[in-house]
């Protein structure tokens, strides 16, 4: 059996990899902490890490995995901005879950919408407390209204048509526009100026940090929305609190925030919090804050285990990583993968 160590660990990660960990012979060493330079010394003793999205796996990080016998980092997710690639290159592979469930991160961008413009978050605290009043509570028809969707990928793709369910009508742009679909392609200048509600589904990268900020902010029509469930640093936080104060901006729907790693997954409910631009940010009436759990479905937490698991033993096996992702690679510059073998 081989042995593998889990990092930031979660009730519901640990179900649905003890479900399947004997399936594919291996053994899982929980830990609370996230990876990072202060903690990858509990690695030490074990072929493979697991780690998540707001996991630290910087170079000092992979340098003390590597010197401590571990060659690879299982990511759980299909995001890879933490991971300093170069530094892991003929150190340690690195694998991902490319996929396993768009539907969920899709469909959590539509529920973040449809509650923050029809107030379903204040009508459910009122009703509880018998207030039936509706004032406050109005919104607006999706019917009719222009989506902007940023990303036309596997969750972009499924966003789409689960907005032209609702009849809205849908520009996208996309740095590689999918030329076999019917999307309706337009420059990312016109999609900012066109658009009633602006939805993210490209990943992060040199390329989108911050793409939305004082400058793009100012393309846009007054009152839009704004929905990211991508990554929190394509927004610009202090560029879009301004927005928000001048009231350039009609609702933000928010499942992830740049500053999100030492407080989301976590209850600070009892913590002063620090990070002046999210509280204020979460204090405004028309902004609505999940912590990064668009991925959170039955579905998506299998097929994440499943992934996993599979990635690793295929390490174990000497075999080829299908899911291996490199420095090369990852900005689709070619390396050993396109052989057939491991990325180095
Ligand atoms: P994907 O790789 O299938 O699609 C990403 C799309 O973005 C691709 O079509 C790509 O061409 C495009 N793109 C790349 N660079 C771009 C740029 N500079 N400008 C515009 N488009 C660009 O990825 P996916 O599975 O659809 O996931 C999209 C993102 O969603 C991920 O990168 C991840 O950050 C995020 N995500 C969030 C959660 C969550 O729980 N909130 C879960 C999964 C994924």
């Amino acid at each position: 059996m081989n042995k593998i160590c889990f990092f930031d660990t979660k009730p519901y990660d640990k179900t649905y990899f003890d479900t399947l960990k004997e399936q594919y012979n291996i053994e899982i060493e929980y830990f609370e902490p996230k990876l990072g330079p202060k903690t990858a010394f509990m690695a030490k003793g074990y072929e493979a890490v697991v780690a998540f999205v707001n996991d630290n796996i910087d170079k000092e990080t992979i340098d003390i995995l590597h010197q401590n016998g571990t060659g690879l980092v299982a990511m759980r997710c299909a995001g890879y901005n933490n991971v300093d690639f170069k530094a892991a290159y003929h150190k340690v592979h690195v694998v991902r879950v490319p996929a396993y469930s768009p539907y969920a991160v899709a469909e959590h961008a539509m529920a973040l919408l449809l509650t923050l413009n029809r107030k379903i978050h204040r009508a459910y605290v009122r009703t509880r407390e018998f207030n039936f009043s509706l004032n406050g509570l109005t919104g607006f028809d999706l019917h009719g209204k222009t989506m902007g969707v940023i990303g036309t990928g596997k969750i972009g793709n499924i966003f789409i048509n689960i907005c032209k369910g609702f009849g809205l009508k849908v520009i996208a742009y996309d740095l590689y526009p999918d030329k076999n679909s019917d999307i309706q392609y337009v420059t990312l200048q016109e999609l900012f100026q066109e658009s009633d509600i602006i939805s993210l589904h490209c990943p992060l990268s040199k390329d989108t940090f911050h793409m939305i900020n004082e400058d793009t902010f100012a393309l846009m029509k007054k009152g839009v929305y704004i929905i990211n469930t991508s990554r929190g640093a394509l927004i610009n936080s202090e560029d879009l609190l301004d927005a928000l104060k001048e009231e350039k901006i009609g609702g933000a729907c928010l499942d992830v925030y740049e500053e999100e790693t030492e407080l989301f997954y976590e209850d600070m409910s009892d913590t002063v919090i620090r990070d002046d631009v999210l509280a204020r940010i979460i204090s405004m009436p028309n902004v609505i804050v999940t912590s990064h759990q668009a991925f959170l479905t039955k579905e998506a937490l299998h097929n994440i285990a499943e992934t996993t698991l599979s990635n690793c033993r295929e390490y174990f096996d000497g075999n080829y990583l299908n899911n291996e992702v490199c420095y090369q690679c990852s900005k689709g510059e070619a390396c050993l993968k396109k052989d057939g073998q491991r990325c180095f």
